[in-house]
């Protein structure tokens, strides 16, 4: 274990020139401290670490961002770094996108370039930092830096870009991680598995904290959350559970509706908390979530909205993300799949009532993109509200977790016993089956 003293002393003490150099010990590079100066033409980002790094930078646009991969890196930043920033930039966030990779997403004021970007060594008794240099451009030369670099790319890189490597060292490939991450292999001897599939989806998770108006972030809540739920749903035998993530990894959105695809789930359920923004009155109790192109109430978009971000926070290139496709079978499936969304739903708000404090308009809907599988009943269920103090002490505590989480499982278990028993052994137990993307 890395105890306190493991973690080298910032450069600080001690006469210019005559400091140290940190010790490395084993373990993670650790960053330190950040640091950003500068004014709106010309901003300067510094990260300080125990040892060089190699990364890449690169830009991405709607909104205007810079993305910094590392290898994994601890951050011991002290605490709200990046909540604000200045200059061109207006926050930034870091934390790990894969186990190996981390990474730092920019947000800008506006469209800049990467004027300059290196890690430097220790000397003159500053530690080893990562120095990024960022200077204001107008829109066309954002555009064309952002364009003209998708030949020089990594392949494995799934970033648009610009994107600068450190001269010497090998850049880092991360990215998010595909999507074949967190799929269990089922046994390959004996007879395969014709168990329907549920996935659960813990929101968020590494570099994107989700809500973080309570005093644990709304990442780890909803993993604990998700693995109780797979945990209950296992023991009766009857599912194949498969978990979008069970660790504190970032899996970009459109991935989590992949995973539900490939899997040819039977239920897709999203896990998240929420949280009200300060000033804006009180609210508590559970909600759950379905699609729909115009959301039931402010409230609902305002979450979708908020939810809809997580791939902008993870430093996704959204412009990547493949639109959505219009086909006359599909827009079948689709309806015939919101149709079982919407019975599911109910059938899990009676379920979760016996058990839970529901809010008082339990059944909403909005333009989540994580629910938009277009064959698979998809819902979206928030627990509660980190904002609220009695929801709060709910969602950490053990007892309140497994009540919840057997409710859930019934729910589960009475809506996809019924499926399977209409649809009968000739006829598929989902709705039109369509094919993923790639
Ligand atoms: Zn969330």
């Amino acid at each position: 274990m890395l105890c306190a003293a493991a973690i080298p002393a910032r450069a600080q003490s001690g006469p210019v020139g005559q400091v140290p150099p940190a010790v490395v010990g084993p373990g993670f590079p650790i960053a330190t401290d950040a640091r950003v100066a500068g004014d709106s033409r010309q901003t300067r980002f510094v990260l300080d670490l125990d040892r060089t790094v190699p990364f890449r930078a690169f830009l991405l646009s709607e909104p205007y961002r810079v993305v910094v991969d590392l290898p994994q890196v601890s951050f011991h930043l002290p605490t709200g770094a990046g909540t604000s920033g200045r200059g061109l930039v207006k926050a930034f966030r870091y934390g790990m996108v894969m186990p190996g990779g981390s990474r730092i997403v920019f947000d800008l004021t506006g469209p800049a370039r990467i004027a300059n970007s290196t890690v430097l060594d220790a000397a003159n008794g500053q530690p080893p930092r990562l120095v990024l240099e960022l200077e204001e451009v107008d829109e066309a030369t954002f555009a064309r830096a952002v364009g003209s670099d998708s030949r020089a790319r990594p392949a494995d890189s799934g970033s648009a870009t610009a994107s600068v490597a450190v001269a010497g060292t090998p850049a880092p490939a991360v990215r998010p991680p595909p999507t074949t991450v967190a799929i269990a292999t089922p046994p390959t001897d004996g007879p395969p598995d014709t168990r329907p599939v549920v996935v659960i989806d813990p929101g968020h998770g590494g570099i994107d904290y989700g809500t973080q108006g309570g005093e644990v972030p709304e990442k780890n809540l909803v993993l604990a959350f998700g693995q109780a739920l797979r945990d209950r749903l296992e023991r009766s035998g009857k599912f194949r559970v498969v978990m979008t993530r069970d660790d504190d990894t970032f899996i970009p959105l459109g991935d989590r509706v992949r995973i539900a695809q490939k899997q040819s789930a039977a239920l897709f359920v999203s896990i998240h908390a929420d949280a009200l923004p300060r000033g804006e009155g009180t609210a508590q109790g559970a909600t759950i979530y379905t699609l729909s192109d115009k959301a039931s109430d402010v409230e609902a978009e305002r979450l979708a909205e908020t939810e809809n971000r997580a791939d902008q926070i993870g430093g996704v290139n959204l412009t990547e993300e493949p639109a959505d496709v219009a086909d006359i079978l599909i827009d079948l499936a689709r309806r015939e799949t919101r149709t079982f969304s919407n019975r599911f739903a109910r059938v899990l708000m009676n379920d979760m009532k016996t058990a839970v404090h529901m809010h008082k308009r339990p059944l909403k809907s909005a333009g989540f993109r994580v629910l938009k599988a277009p064959d698979v009943p998809s819902v979206l269920v928030e627990l509660g509200y980190v904002s609220n103090k009695g929801d709060m002490g709910n969602l950490v505590s053990d007892a309140w977790r497994s009540r919840t989480a057997d409710a859930m499982a019934r729910a589960i278990d009475a809506f996809l016993a019924k499926r399977i028993a209409n649809a009968g052994p000739e006829r598929p137990d989902k709705p039109m089956a369509v094919r993923a993307k790639p």
